[in-house]
């Protein structure tokens, strides 16, 4: 009698940026010698940098130090003991490295364990998208691939990072069409088609707009740059290395049940901690591991009053950027190149050749702005109700993605599987990690948290895959 070969247990990750190549990783470290094969699906030739970390600019760079960024939790320092030896280190060990040589780590760290003879497990890269993954009567989810191919999961993890921002004004929509604007600041086109001279606003004044100032000035633009911003802040600049650290301070706040109160415990720490001459950056990262089981505890009316109120104010001082790029801002601006204009952007209109963006400013008349080229740089969209991708439609069509009542990702249980309308974990194994985890712990988007989601979701999807074996 002819044996039947075991069916593999295939687990797919979709996409291939940090978040689902640490899974792949954490996955190999954990599965021993379990038989098991990870389909990375991953449009990008290489896995590994996804979004972040592809920028082809050197100026472009990490917003935090190397020690913060390694790719294994337990090994800190790992990333900073790899970028020693790079030929980038030859002069020193950059204080913050440049975006693609992290990237460049990323798919070394990936391919070494797909190259390790040690154990049972493939990992195979589909250079491709996946277009939806129906449930099978078998349990199985059957992942469609735009190449054609099909591939018979146990479990499918959907790691799609971010998505372009939604237009920012409306409901005259005619500007999307217009060639000078770009809805989507990451574009491989966007900068090559802005010449040296033209004229240039920016909606947002976030880390994207830093990026694109950096990189308009790293190819050459003179032109003048406009940025608009409801609170015409920038991101603050990162302190020295060598700044004081203030301790955790969870134990004043676990019983803060309010946006207010949390506020009012943080501002009199703010306070402590300058009477003892520490500055405030310390104190937001003494916050920052807490604020996950801070928002976790609020009621969805609470965190909706922090996302109105604090939400945009704690993005601006937790994510840094590098001091080189706060002091090119300063230089921008001091030349007359960079003007930053407090204000709302109300519409935006085709005007020939260019666009004119209408900016509400407080107390004041609309004023009008004319350029060549509008970049909308106001954050990825996060909700998951309006997102037109294949994938998302159809799990959402299906009934196993729902989106949070917020809009700021995907409704998960603790461990990141999907819940369905019904509140159950979704038939067939769907899990996310990622920026679609917000709603769990609205900090979901930067590297230490990942590579904690990483290690947790691999344990998980490591033992249900053990409850399948005899
Ligand atoms: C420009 C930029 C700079 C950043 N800099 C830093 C930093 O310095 N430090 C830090 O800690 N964090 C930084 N971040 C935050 C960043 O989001 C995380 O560090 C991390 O890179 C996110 O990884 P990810 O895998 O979730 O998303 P991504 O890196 O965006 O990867 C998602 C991948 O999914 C793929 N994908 C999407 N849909 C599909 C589909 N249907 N089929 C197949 N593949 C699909 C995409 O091609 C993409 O490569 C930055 C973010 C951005 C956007």
């Amino acid at each position: 009698m002819p044996t039947l070969a075991p069916v593999p247990y295939v687990i797919t990750i979709v996409g291939g940026g940090f978040a689902g190549t640490a899974l792949a990783r954490h996955l190999a470290r954990q599965a021993g010698q379990l038989p098991l094969e990870i389909a990375l699906v991953e449009p990008r030739a290489a896995p590994g940098p996804g979004l972040a970390y592809s920028a082809p600019w050197p100026e472009l760079l990490l917003n935090v130090r190397p020690g913060n960024l390694s790719a294994w939790a337990d090994d800190p320092g790992h990333f900073a003991a790899w970028l020693a030896r790079q030929p980038e280190a030859a002069a020193g060990v950059p204080e913050f490295a440049c975006r693609a040589t992290y990237g460049r780590y990323l798919a070394q760290e990936l391919a070494a364990v797909a190259n390790d003879s040690g154990n049972k497990l493939t990992i195979t890269h589909y250079p491709t998208t996946a277009l939806a993954a129906p449930l099978l009567p078998d349990g199985r989810r059957a992942v469609q691939l735009a190449d054609g191919r099909t591939l018979l999961s146990h479990a499918v993890v959907l790691a799609l990072g971010n998505f372009p921002p939604p237009p920012p004004t409306g409901p005259d929509h005619r500007y999307l069409h217009h060639p000078g604007y770009h809805a989507d600041p990451w574009a491989a086109d966007t900068l090559a088609r802005i010449g040296p001279d033209e004229v240039v606003v920016l909606i947002g004044a976030g880390l994207t707009a830093v990026d694109m100032l950096l990189a308009l000035r790293a190819q050459g633009h003179r032109g003048l740059v406009q940025v608009v911003a409801r609170r015409g802040r920038w991101p603050a600049a990162h302190g020295p290395a060598s700044a004081p650290t203030y301790p955790g301070f969870y134990a004043a706040l676990a019983s803060e049940t309010t946006v207010a109160g949390v506020l009012r415990s943080v501002r009199r720490h703010v306070a402590l901690a300058a009477a003892q001459g520490i500055g405030w950056r310390a104190v937001i990262d003494a916050l920052r591991p807490d604020l996950g089981r801070i928002w976790a505890g609020w009621p969805v009316a609470e965190q909706a009053r922090f996302l109105r109120h604090l939400a945009g104010r704690w993005s601006q001082v937790r994510h840094r950027i590098a001091p080189s790029g706060a002091a090119a801002l300063e230089e921008l601006t001091a030349s007359g190149r960079l003007q930053t204009l407090a204000g709302r952007a109300v519409e935006i209109v085709p005007a020939g050749a260019s666009l004119r963006v209408g900016v509400a400013q407080a107390g004041g008349p609309t004023t009008y702005l004319t350029a060549n080229h509008v970049i909308c740089c106001t954050g990825p969209l996060a909700d998951y109700s309006r997102l037109q991708v294949p994938l998302v439609q159809q799990l959402r069509a299906d009934g196993c993605l729902t989106p949070d009542p917020l809009r700021l990702g995907i409704t998960t249980d603790a461990t990141g599987a999907l819940l369905g309308l019904d509140g159950q974990p979704s038939a067939g194994g769907l899990f996310t990690l990622g920026a679609s985890r917000r709603p769990q712990s609205f900090e979901s988007t930067a590297v230490p948290e990942l590579r904690q989601q990483a290690v947790a979701l691999a344990a998980v999807l490591i033992q249900r895959y053990q409850a399948t074996q005899p």
